[in-house]
This record gives structure tokens, sequence and C-alpha cells, in this order.
């Protein structure tokens, strides 16, 4: 019932104000967030919420499975306006693990429109395929999770708008982060980006976590990008 939902603002409203009464006057004024938060539409995983900040500390983007694509103006505009405008420090791209979306692109499964979207999940998969298909299927799922990330850390890193932030001597760092909806933490993937000479060596390393297949010694074609063959190690 949507009168329920307003019924909570009010009260949330007057809890806020009771408790720091320039709250809204002060953030009316102006936002200066630090964070910019890529996530996950999922309404498991509320930015705000699951990292203790307030209204005015974290600017959100969210889609079906925190995908950042090169072409979408949508995402890349907001990522802009955090750069350029809010001066944001920090972007986190936040997967979870449980994540329909990624699911979805794992098995194959066709939900609707959604489909073409999820490709580019599907084309990660397709891109990893020699460290994922020797896994069980629950923990191929959760890995596909974290690659995912990965790869959406490095888009945002290889976009106009953060290389040209980077080569202007900006201060801004990519992250990489997973969500448990089981035990609510996040958790670091530790692929962080912070200028353009990073960005190939993390790439590189960072996928070497996963083993390939033990009988496979070379590199795989459809690995392409920065990872660098590793012989299967
Ligand atoms: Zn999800």
């Amino acid at each position: 019932m949507p009168h329920r939902l307003l019924g909570n603002n009010r009260d949330w409203a007057a809890a806020k104000k009771a408790a720091d009464p320039g709250f809204f006057t002060r953030l009316a004024q102006q936002q200066s967030p630090r964070y910019m938060w890529i996530g996950c539409a999922d309404s498991r995983v509320p930015a705000n919420e699951i990292t203790g900040l307030d209204p005015g500390e974290v600017f959100v983007h969210r889609n079906v499975a925190n995908v950042v694509v090169h072409s979408d103006l949508n995402a890349l505009s907001t990522i802009q306006f955090a750069v350029e405008h809010l001066k944001v420090e920090h972007i986190f791209v936040v997967g979870h693990y449980g994540c329909a979306g990624v699911r979805a692109a794992m098995r194959g499964v066709r939900v609707g429109l959604a489909d073409n979207w999820l490709r580019h999940v599907h084309d990660v998969r397709l891109r990893h395929r020699k460290r994922l298909d020797h896994l069980p299927p629950e923990q191929q799922e959760d890995t596909l999770c974290e690659m995912n990330v990965i790869e959406q850390v490095g888009n945002v890193a290889l976009s106009t708008v953060l290389q040209d932030a980077w080569a202007r001597g900006q201060k801004v760092a990519v992250h990489g982060w997973v969500y448990g909806l089981r035990d609510g933490l996040l958790k670091d993937l530790d692929v962080t980006m912070d200028d353009s000479a990073t960005v190939v060596q993390v790439f590189a390393n960072a996928f070497k976590r996963y083993p390939r297949v033990a009988d496979d010694a070379g590199g795989d074609p459809a690995e392409e990008r920065f990872d660098t063959p590793d012989g299967g190690a």
C-alpha cells in the first residue's frame, strides 16, 4: 500500500530532523559525496544502508547485474557527473553473490528483454570459460559474479571520463566489491585502479586467482583484453 510508504517517510523525516535539526537544510543547499556506487538493482543490496551512509554521502547508479557498457549514456553520464562535478574520490563497482542476472547469463536462461542486457555478462562468461567450466555449478555462479565486477571495474577505468580525469591528475580510484546476501558483508576483490598505468597490470593479475583447467597449458584466444596467458596456473 503506497500510503504506508508515505507514512514511513514522514516518520523518518521527523526522526532525522529531531536528531539533527540542520540536516535537510544543509543537504538542500548542495551534495558533496565522496563516493560513487555502481551496483545491481536487486532490492537486497541498498547502497546507503549496507555501508552506513546518510543521504548526501554516496552517489548511486544501479542496473541489472551492475554492468557498465561503453555506449550506455545513462551510466556514462552518471559517472561523468560524479567525477567532473561532484569530484568523488572513490567509485565502487559492487556485485553480489546470488545475482539473478548473473545466474541467467551463466545458465543461458531466457528472462525477456533483459537477455540482451545480460549478454554483456554472458560475454564475460565466454571470455573466461576455461576458468569457469571446471567448477561446480554453484561455484561457477559466485565466480562469475566476481569476474563480472572485475570486468566492469575495467570498463569504468577505460571510460573516457576516468582516462581524462587521470590525465588531468585528478585523484579518483575505482574499486571492485562483492556483497554477500547470506552474511551482509562486502568483500574487496582487490582490483583497485587509480591511474591509467595501473589498469593493465591490475587487470592482468586479477584473473589469475581463478585457475584454468589443469590440462590447459596455453592461453585462450577468447580471453583477450589484458588477461595474459599464465600457463594454467
Ligand atoms: Zn543482482
